[in-house]
């Protein structure tokens, strides 16, 4: 049984093609610069030779008919005909308040996918678009789709709701939705596995990435995370400024001139470890500045890590406790010195962090030591597996569901 996930971002599509018995990727690849006339697929099949292919593409349907025609291709494909996919997986940024669990799409969720636009004004219309592709061009093929928000709306009012007149809420949904909820669901399973699925169990999941946040899962279930209405709060990031005095905005705007698209740039992509270092939004790159002594960076990466330790100490408190704090995404499953820094001053927590087995790249492990009451696990990130396993069970609870093309969809997209 294979699975297609798709993740659409505003210019490139990333995909993977699993075969879901084993769960094995047997396809994967990223087109990058859609829209443009120098797009670029990179497109690897398991056992094959990677391919690159660069070219013109004026859409993400034309990127996806490039990506299907590679999955087929007789050299460098994976599949011999696309009627071997079962279904396809897309990866939805926002599904607000109303689309909480991954779902089969109908037109009445894309209408609320529409709908939430609005919410994520730079992810959503993409992720529209693959679906839409997909549509023309897989017609029989179920699709689901899976909601970077939708770990996330099991959080309290008193966790979601911020200091604001409440008609910010009513009228405009302002509150914290929270992001990156498929990771921070998929790690925290893990986990949970690991730690014998014991009950009450508190966990701190740390997503470090270009972009950040933690989440406090306890039994399975989100209870507050650190990015809010838009990703850009909470933690400081690869570009991204976090937590700031909102009075910061008007302060600055008044100040430079800057516009509100002007004030948006400089918060989401000229400040968090590049503003702060002024080198660059790689933690590799800052870490080896700061190693040669540049106080910049030296200072950049004790703002990130401090940020990031007051979180885990605030999470611990809503939780009235915690069993382990996990590691993942780029920074997470790979900066040896990051997760020492960030785990130093939190043994009244009851963690120690053994340096011998903190010095793991990219795999999964503990890395306290024997007997440390709160735990820290390396744990990569699979977000496309919970992707593709989420499509399984959907499709596969719709037995009755008639495999011809779905013409309420067709007709709706034209
Ligand atoms: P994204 O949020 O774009 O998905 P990733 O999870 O891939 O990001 O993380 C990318 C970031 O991970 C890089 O910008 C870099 O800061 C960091 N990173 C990757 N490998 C390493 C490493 N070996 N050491 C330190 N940081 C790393």
């Amino acid at each position: 049984m294979m699975v297609l996930v798709i993740n659409c971002g505003s210019s490139s599509l990333k995909y993977q093609l699993f075969e879901m018995e084993t769960e094995a990727v047997w396809a994967k690849g990223l087109v990058d610069r859609i829209g443009s006339d120098k797009a670029i697929l990179t497109h690897k099949a398991a056992f094959k030779e990677e391919t690159t292919i660069t070219t013109s593409l004026r859409d993400h349907n034309e990127a996806i008919r490039m990506v299907l025609d590679a999955l087929v291709d007789q050299k460098f494909g994976a599949i011999e005909s696309l009627d071997e996919i079962w279904a396809v997986g897309h990866r939805v940024l926002h599904g607000g308040q109303k689309l909480s669990d991954s779902i089969l799409i109908t037109p009445e969720v894309i209408d609320v996918i529409e709908e939430c636009s609005e919410l994520g004004p730079l992810h959503n219309p993409a992720n529209l678009q693959g679906i839409y592709a997909c549509t023309e061009l897989m017609p029989g093929v179920p699709q689901v789709a899976v909601f970077d928000t939708g770990f996330h709306q099991t959080m309290a009012p008193h966790a979601y709701l911020y200091g604001l007149p409440f008609e910010a809420y009513e009228k405009y949904g302002v509150r914290r939705y929270g992001f990156h909820g498929t990771s921070h669901r998929y790690v925290s399973g893990r986990a949970a596995s690991l730690m014998g699925q014991r009950d009450d169990l508190r966990i701190i999941t740390c997503h470090l990435g270009n972009g950040a946040s933690l989440a406090a899962v306890r039994n399975g279930r989100c209870i507050d995370t650190s990015m809010g209405f838009t990703p850009l709060e909470g933690l400081v990031m690869g570009t991204r400024c976090g937590e700031i005095d909102p009075a910061i905005v008007s302060y600055l705007m008044k100040k430079t001139g800057m516009t509100p698209d002007q004030m948006d740039d400089y918060m989401n992509k000229k400040s968090g470890l590049l503003g702060l270092s002024g080198i660059s939004n790689d933690v590799r790159d800052i870490e080896e500045a700061a190693l040669g002594g540049n106080e910049r960076a030296q200072i950049a990466l004790e703002v990130y890590c401090y940020r990031i330790r007051k979180y885990i100490g605030s999470y611990a408190a809503a939780m009235g406790g915690v069993d382990a704090v996990i590691f993942t995404a780029g920074v997470g499953e790979n900066s040896i010195t990051m997760r020492r820094r960030i785990c130093h001053g939190l043994e009244f927590l009851g963690l120690k962090l053994d340096p011998e087995k903190n010095s793991v790249r990219g795999k999964e492990q503990e890395i306290t030591v024997e007997g440390s009451s709160v735990k820290a696990f390396v744990i990569p990130t699979n977000e496309e597996l919970v992707i593709a396993r989420d499509s399984v069970k959907i499709c596969s609870a719709f037995e009755q569901y008639e495999r011809k093309p779905n013409l309420a969809l067709v007709s709706n997209f034209g």
